[in-house]
């Protein structure tokens, strides 16, 4: 696990990381993400196993190890494990990790597993069945908390949880949140709600600071861990009660940007250089074949002299994204 490497931008950042969609379909309803479920917006269809496979070559070519499969719900697209047994078998990616709602891992956990998957985040924000099934749209508490136990049975080396933070929901169980972990080998980790363009109403009454967990963690006596290689922009606590850690990531916070590592394709093939950019840069073309590795390596590199230092979510501008299905959270 390394930093250093991988493709670098004109502020000296390097990009070991790649979060790679697969698909744009949800089968939840999240308030702030596709409150009225997926829609499909334009006539391209998502990138084939192939055209994946094409894109995580190139990219551990340019020296990145880490791939995260996101979407929306990744899990949804028949051949997800076999996308991740293709990513996992090639050379120089040492860390292949995806992002779910749960709802598959009760039954495939161990399949996954075997496909070559090692680290897993499930998104839990809240642990109250009833909370848990306005805020999603469905009532599937109980499938992703079996899930996580069928990710730890089957040996994924990297459990979390990811929970978005949000006033009027979970704001009064945070406490509850950091005990869940407290007996178990498992990552919570907070996520600031960000503003996009169609969250705007959601965004005004729900979002709450990150300030409100590291305060209510410092109280409780956790302390900030030093950052690891590869960790990102995440701050990570630890208590020496506590089997479990608890991670905040805080995208309006100072500086945050400065430790930005990763690098995202959406699942129609377009290189995103910020979650928050005006729009991305289509490797589709470039995806039809084996023997066009070069270019598609050439147009990431040259691409990268765009990426800006900053998301500008200060100052309201969330560019062009509509939620994080679109691009993969
Ligand atoms: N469907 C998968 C899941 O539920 O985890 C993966 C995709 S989802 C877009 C990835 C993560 O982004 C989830 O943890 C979700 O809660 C988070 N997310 C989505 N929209 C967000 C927003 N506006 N602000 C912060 N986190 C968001």
């Amino acid at each position: 696990m390394k930093d250093g490497v991988g493709p670098a931008d004109a502020f000296g950042r390097r990009f070991p990381y790649l979060r790679l969609s697969v698909t744009d379909v949800c089968n939840f309803r999240c308030g702030y993400c596709l409150p009225d479920g997926y829609k499909p917006s334009g006539c391209d269809p998502f990138m084939s196993m192939d055209e994946i496979t094409r894109v995580a070559r190139a990219f551990a070519g340019l020296g990145v190890w880490k791939i995260r499969l996101t979407g929306g719900e990744p899990t949804v697209r028949p051949d997800f494990a076999d996308i991740a047994r293709a990513i996992a078998a090639l050379p120089g990616i040492e860390r292949l990790a995806f992002t779910t709602n749960g709802y598959r891992l009760p039954d495939r956990a161990r399949e996954f597993f075997d496909a070559g998957l090692r680290a897993v985040n499930v998104s839990i924000d809240s642990l109250d069945p009833a909370k848990f099934r306005d805020i999603t749209g469905h009532d599937r508490l109980g499938e992703a908390l079996d899930g996580i136990d069928a990710c730890l049975d089957a040996g994924f080396e990297s459990v979390k949880i990811n929970t978005v933070l949000l006033k009027g929901w979970n704001d009064t169980e945070l406490d509850a949140l950091i005990d869940f972990v407290a007996d178990k080998d498992i990552s919570l980790r907070f996520i600031e709600l960000m503003r996009t363009r169609d969250n705007v109403d959601y965004f005004k009454t729900h979002h709450l600071s990150g300030t409100a967990v590291t305060e209510k963690l410092l109280s409780r006596g956790w302390r900030e861990l030093p950052r690891v290689p590869g960790a990102g922009p995440a701050r990570e606590f630890a208590h020496e009660d506590s089997r479990g850690t608890v991670g905040l990531i805080a995208p309006y916070a100072k500086d945050f940007c400065s430790t930005c590592n990763r690098l995202r394709v959406s699942a129609k093939g377009a290189l995103h250089l910020c979650l928050f950019g005006e729009g991305g840069y289509d490797l589709r073309d470039l995806l039809q074949s084996d023997d066009r590795i070069e270019d598609l390596q050439d147009k990431i590199m040259a691409s990268m002299n765009f990426k800006k230092s900053s998301h500008f979510l200060h100052d309201d501008n969330s560019g062009a994204t509509p939620h994080l299905a679109s691009i993969g959270g």
